[in-house]
């Protein structure tokens, strides 16, 4: 599975008649420049700026649109909070406990993988969640140590 590209979706969203407004496109392009997993309410607190006629409720809309048509994921790593992802090929997540972050980690990492794949069962989504202290944190730890 490829990873679609910003013009791939917006493309297929107009095949299957969805009209792309400013707003909308404004979110999928958000998504697109922030890697880390904005909840909807980052993006929300991001966009209102640039566009004061956003309302949380387009926010939301918008996501689950975008959820529909297969452009963006939802990721369930933390316990009532949706963060988004706009990368839709499969990949794992790794949560930072102490920053919050979620980074992406690559399916050749994970160990059933190496082992010859899944017994010939056609994967879709796997769900694997990783947490730990990210390489920003340990560096961060570490300068905190050194007087
Ligand atoms: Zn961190
Ligand atoms: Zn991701």
């Amino acid at each position: 599975m490829r990873q679609m590209t910003l013009e791939e979706k917006k493309a297929g969203l107009k095949e299957k008649g969805v009209l792309l407004t400013i707003q909308r496109s404004a979110i999928l392009d958000f998504l697109q420049d922030n890697t880390q997993h904005p909840t909807a309410e980052d993006i929300y607190q991001s966009l209102q700026g640039l566009y004061p006629a956003l309302s949380r409720a387009t926010v939301y809309n918008t996501l689950d649109l975008f959820k529909q048509h297969g452009l963006v994921r939802e990721v369930t790593i933390e316990r009532n909070k949706a963060h988004y992802d706009y990368k839709t090929e499969p990949h794992h997540h790794f949560h930072c406990r102490h920053c919050g972050k979620i980074y992406d980690v690559g399916m050749e990492e994970v160990i059933f993988e190496r082992q010859g794949g899944l017994n010939g069962h056609k994967m879709e989504e796997a769900r694997l969640y990783i947490f730990g202290t990210c390489a920003a944190c340990v560096r961060e730890e570490g300068n905190a140590r050194t007087p």
